[in-house]
């Protein structure tokens, strides 16, 4: 939990110029594009089962729900600013593990879910033609929750490079699943990244992207059992980022998962993607 607060605190410091909003809690009504109305009144009113209060992996209380619903409000509005300046953030999110019905892994509501089904109903309101949404999901984790709420859905393409032995154990599959040995290294999965961002291309239009930069592939990392170094990190994000740049996707991203031996080295992986956002921020500014 400390990562949150050390994050903004260096962001504020490091990168003054940022511009920082206090999230909305995403409401009923917008949860409820994904979610169970049950799930979200249990959580709500703290009536889980000890067993799946277990499965989320932290103690009901409050604050967990008021935490919750603005990590998944500011997915929203960071993809609602993306499509004005290009590029936004959220500080937090990245719950991917969330399903319809169930939490899991820390994850208790499914934000960029929320936000893809939220942007194409916004969507809708102004144009003819369908939102189609890209989740390029590189936390270390697959995004089992998100491949399974979309796995009937052609409108959004689910993408995931994890590690092959790590949790979930069972996972579920998503459009485009990208397995990695433990111990996969900066080259092996920038290489890896490049072959999946060019089938994405193949076979799905995108017209937007929710980009998850889970800061747990990092070497430093407790649980993540992949050996990228702070510069194949930053190489991830300016290739991910450089993509949607160069097709002009708006790009809404989020922190997802990072467990850094060392937290302050998590944090600095982020305080990188921050760093390149803002990069790529300004091209959109000055773009032709
Ligand atoms: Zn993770």
């Amino acid at each position: 939990m400390g990562k949150y607060e050390l994050l903004r605190a260096r962001l504020s410091h490091d990168l003054p110029d940022i511009d920082l909003h206090l999230a909305e809690p995403a409401s009923d009504g917008e949860l409820a594009l994904v979610h169970d109305p049950r799930y979200i009144a249990a959580i709500e009113e703290g009536t889980l089962s000890p067993q799946a209060q277990r499965e989320i992996g932290f103690p009901w209380n409050e604050g967990m729900v008021a935490r919750a619903r603005r990590s998944c409000g500011a997915t929203i509005q960071a993809a609602r600013t993306a499509f004005t300046e290009g590029v936004s953030g959220n500080l937090a999110g990245g719950t991917h593990h969330a399903y319809r019905d169930k939490g899991g892994g820390f994850c208790v509501f499914n934000d960029a879910a929320v936000t893809s089904r939220l942007m194409q109903a916004e969507w809708a309101r102004q144009h003819a033609q369908p939102l189609q949404v890209a989740i390029i999901d590189l936390d270390v984790h697959q995004g089992n929750g998100t491949a399974h709420i979309f796995a009937r859905d052609p409108s959004v393409f689910t993408l995931s490079l994890h590690g092959e032995k790590n949790f979930p154990f069972r996972k579920e599959a998503g459009d485009l699943d990208v397995p990695l040995p433990d111990g996969c290294g900066d080259d092996a999965y920038l290489e890896a990244l490049e072959q999946a961002l060019d089938t994405l291309v193949q076979r799905f239009d995108p017209g937007m992207v929710i980009y998850l930069a889970g800061a747990d592939p990092y070497e430093g990392d407790r649980l993540g059992r992949l050996k990228l170094s702070f510069d194949g990190l930053e190489a991830r994000d300016r290739r991910v980022f450089d993509w949607a740049f160069q097709r002009r996707l708006p790009l809404a991203f989020a922190m997802a998962g990072g467990y850094g031996v060392r937290i302050e080295e998590t944090v600095q992986v982020q305080v990188n993607t921050f760093t390149v956002a803002r990069e790529y921020w300004r091209r959109w500014q000055n773009r032709a």
